[in-house]
């Protein structure tokens, strides 16, 4: 299988490729030139299986020959072998027709240690077989850089640095970042929110110099590997709810775009998917665009749900390439225009977009109040993030089981979740001395420059 940017002026790539690359040299992101179809049977011999088989048969059709079947058998046993939970991703009912995706039961307590694992795993494994280091940048607004930390930490070739907006991340995300002591790690708090620190990350993706000296890879969801692996969790759950023989509909707390668009490549490898549900906080510009066609940053606003306080959500991209029938060039003019606030997206487009999704978006309030509820009628303790799609699922349950992904342990806010609810959720076991351990981190300001060079100095000790 080979891979394309959306803005279509960028080489075509393997997967291997493709996952050590990130960005496309374009300013692209890289999507499958076709995805792969499974058959009913296929999808209904999956039934009843390991997590670990259905990721194998989900994801190698999508790899080519990067691994042999064992090779890629015995990474994808790696990278889940320290979650929480034998099913990994294991649903729970929260009312007749609406289901709880719990994925918070990897070692950062948030859903992106589900792709973090695996690549970190499939990195070193084509890094040790190349003799090749990387060095790794990724921006965050919080869980991302502690799941990239946590895979990376002490892995031989790798150096990884993580931008995060200084302030606006919790406790345990910024403990999780610049507790860990392994010297490859290196957590930068910028000044600056999460859009100047994914911005930073971008441009120095764009400087081919610094790009090519200092082997610059991405961990970020741009990452086409990072939506592969989830893609995963959305075939996991719906065959536990009957598929392929009957649909689901799922909604998805977004930010970035990546979580939901792997929900995108599921359905169009033919998971009977009827509704994919955009669910924002106050940060709404998806749901904005999704109701009006005008696709307009306005800052972002700091929330409780800070994973998703995102303007430029830049996995969207990879939506608009299909909406606009996959011309690059088109991509790239819309690119272009948000470069000064916003752009409109054509009719024809836009009708492609609410064909496939729907959206809603949830106040801090309401945020508030679906904690609180949802722990009095089910016993169930949300996170922000998952409250927040609980609530939008609410406005669109039908006969269709609703699935909504639960994306953070509510330990990881526990601020939000104790004004809620008045409880204080305990961290698990293994993490329990995070508050006492040490940290290092590097104050930085928002300036391309200065990173570069702390980048470079970093790397050559
Ligand atoms: C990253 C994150 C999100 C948003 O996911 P996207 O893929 O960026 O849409 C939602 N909730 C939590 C807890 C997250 O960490």
């Amino acid at each position: 299988m080979r891979y394309i940017s959306t803005r279509g002026a960028a080489p075509v790539l393997t997967f291997g490729e493709a996952m050590m690359t990130g960005l496309a040299r374009d300013g692209g992101l890289y999507v499958p030139e076709a995805v792969q179809q499974f058959s009913r049977a296929e999808f209904a011999a999956l039934a009843g299986r390991p997590y670990e088989e259905i990721a194998f048969a989900v994801m190698k059709p999508f790899m080519g020959d990067t691994f042999t079947d064992d090779e890629f058998r015995g990474l994808i046993q790696t990278a889940y072998q320290g979650f929480g939970h034998p099913a990994r991703a294991p649903l729970k009912q929260l009312a007749p027709n609406h289901f709880l995706l719990e994925l918070f039961h990897g070692p950062t307590l948030a859903f992106k240690d589900f792709a973090m694992q695996l690549i970190g795993q499939m990195m070193q494994a084509s890094l040790s077989r190349s003799g090749q280091r990387i060095t790794i940048v990724g921006a965050t607004s919080g869980d991302t850089g502690s799941a990239a930390i946590e895979a990376f930490r002490g892995l031989a070739n790798v150096d990884v640095f993580i931008l995060y907006p200084h302030g606006r991340v919790s406790l345990v995300q910024r403990r999780q970042m610049t507790c860990p002591s392994e010297s490859n790690v290196h957590a930068l708090a910028m000044d600056g929110d999460f859009d100047a620190c994914q911005a930073r990350v971008k441009d120095m993706f764009n400087d081919f110099a610094f790009r090519d000296g200092v082997r610059l890879a991405g961990v970020n969801s741009i990452n086409w590997a990072r939506v592969l692996a989830q893609v995963v969790y959305y075939v996991s759950s719906a065959l536990s709810l009957g598929a392929p023989h009957r649909a689901v509909s799922f909604t998805v707390p977004t930010g970035n775009f990546g979580d939901i668009f792997a929900g995108h490549i599921a359905r169009a490898m033919g998971l009977p998917i009827e509704k994919l549900v955009i669910a924002t906080n106050q940060n709404d510009i998806l749901d904005r665009a999704l109701r009006t066609g005008g696709y307009e940053t306005d800052g972002v606003k700091p929330s409780i749900s800070p994973s998703m306080d995102i303007q430029v959500s830049s996995n969207f991209e990879r939506a608009l390439f299909d909406a606009y029938d996959r011309d690059g060039a088109a991509v790239a003019a819309l690119m272009a225009e948000l470069k000064s606030g916003g752009f409109r997206i054509s009719q024809g487009a836009l009708q492609k977009l609410r064909d496939e999704f729907a959206s809603g978006r949830c106040s801090e309030a309401e945020t508030l109040a679906t904690i609180k509820w949802t722990l009095a009628a089910t016993g169930e303790l949300l996170c922000p993030h998952g409250a927040v799609g609980v609530k939008v699922a609410e406005e669109h349950l039908g006969q269709t089981p609703m699935i909504t992904l639960a994306t953070a342990h509510p330990a990881k806010f526990p601020d939000a979740v104790e004004t809620a609810t008045g409880l204080r959720p305990a961290l698990p076991r293994h993490m329990a001395d995070l508050y006492e351990r040490p940290e290092r981190v590097t104050r930085v300001p928002d300036d391309l420059a200065a990173l570069q060079t702390l980048i470079r100095e970093r790397i050559a000790l």
